[in-house]
């Protein structure tokens, strides 16, 4: 009697719980497991792989995520942890807010201390607390495009600072982001500069992937060559950065006047100091970015961009825009997971955008852009994806 029993209960482990619970997971109490979440996540889109948001809330307060002793059960379990690409979908759907991300984060911290994490995830990890950045590039090369665009390094005299993210610093493709960004923000006679090789990743991604220690050196890294440079106010390429200075640089004791390019744009475009003039005669659909929309309710202003170029002509995703918008499937660490065709959100998206008859993919995040790059490219399509500042750019310089 005693054997059956424990063959149907499961043994609560309280002192994992509340681990978990002082790591970020208090949320998890206030779940009464309706399910709502599971069919908003992408994850249910994508179909050939079983997510139930739902279970992760009460597998931590049984103290029973990540836990298993049995090694195969284990490595399923951190693949699947693993999986959120933190897009809040679940949270915006959640009649008590419930915030599923920050759970798994919490059961993320664990895996990482205990270095049983993906290991893609880990050589990241590693390149930006070496190097400052995902790609492992030398310090020294971040100010290549700005050196090579005329752009300064900033000083005291200037209004703003741009932070163009790692993607556009090094990346060859996403380069020409920072490089129309700088062109756009000239021609509005703006006075900015650029921190330079004492700037590194902002940290917001590897947070997500439960890393927080390193996160914490980056941040307080910035935030001090921030300060020392007298900085006030920023303009970011990229929402990930955005977020990571505007809502959580704060408790660090950074405290910066924020914005996004695209609420700068539009606001340069109101006032007659930037004007569209090239037609740019293109279908574009534009792709909401769930860390820009849903985590920083930035859904007009990048519209009102696209609006005011001549010839252009928007579409939306039915159904799947502004705060319904699907992920992309870079978030939270998703950028460098090797998920297998079929087994991709970024695919779904794809097909989503493609099925409005767009030649443009509009983004305004690099992450976006990078996922969508390669899709398409794999599928060999004739679509683009073009970032706003980009399109912009034809328009304007
Ligand atoms: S929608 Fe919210 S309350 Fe419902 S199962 Fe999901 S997390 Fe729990
Ligand atoms: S944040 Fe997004 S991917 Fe993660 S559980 Fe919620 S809906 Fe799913």
């Amino acid at each position: 009697m005693a054997e059956n029993k424990k063959s149907i209960y499961i043994e609560i482990d309280p002192e994992l719980r509340d681990i978990l619970i002082e790591e970020g997971a208090g949320d998890a109490y206030k779940c009464y497991t309706c399910g709502k979440c599971a069919s908003i996540c992408p994850w249910y889109q994508v179909g050939t792989y079983e997510f139930p948001v739902f279970r992760f809330s009460f597998e931590t307060l049984m103290g029973i995520i990540a836990s298993s002793e049995d090694k195969d059960k284990l490595t399923a379990e951190i693949d699947r942890i693993y999986r959120c690409v933190g897009c809040e979908a679940c949270v915006e759907q959640c009649p008590l807010s419930v915030h599923t991300p920050n759970i798994l984060r919490a059961a993320r911290r664990l895996l990482v201390e205990a270095s049983s994490y993906p290991e893609t995830l880990k050589s990241i990890v590693q390149k930006i607390h070496n190097v400052g950045n995902p790609q492992g590039e030398p310090r020294e090369r971040r100010g290549e495009w700005a050196k090579a665009a005329g752009v300064a390094i900033f000083d005291r005299s200037m209004e703003l600072l741009y932070n163009p993210c790692c993607l556009p610093a090094y990346d060859s493709r996403a380069r020409s982001v920072a490089q129309a960004t700088a062109g756009l923000l000239k021609k509005a006679g703006i006075r900015f500069g650029v921190i330079g090789d004492s700037e590194s990743c902002c940290g917001e991604a590897i947070r997500r992937v439960g890393a927080e220690k390193t996160y914490k050196q980056v941040a307080q890294a910035n935030i001090s060559a921030y300060q020392k440079a007298g900085v006030q106010r920023i303009v970011f390429s990229s929402p990930h950065c955005f977020t990571a200075f505007r809502q959580e640089y704060p408790e660090l004791g950074g405290n910066f006047e924020t914005m996004h390019i695209t609420q700068l744009l539009a606001e340069l475009m109101a006032s007659g100091k930037i004007a569209a003039q090239r037609p740019f005669v293109k279908r574009v659909v534009y792709h909401d970015p769930c860390t820009l929309g849903r985590q920083n309710n930035i859904y007009d202003e990048p519209r009102a961009v696209l609006q005011n170029i001549p010839g252009l002509e928007l579409f939306e995703v039915e159904e799947f825009s502004r705060s319904l918008s699907v992920c992309c499937g870079a978030g939270s660490g998703g950028l460098w997971m090797d998920w297998h065709k079929g087994e991709r959100i970024v695919d779904v998206r794809l097909d989503q955008l493609l099925a409005t008859g767009a030649e443009i993919i509009a983004v305004a995040c690099p992450y976006c852009l990078q996922m969508f790059e390669e899709t398409l490219k794999a599928r060999n399509s004739d679509v683009l994806v073009m970032d706003i500042t980009e399109i912009l750019g034809q328009s304007v310089l």
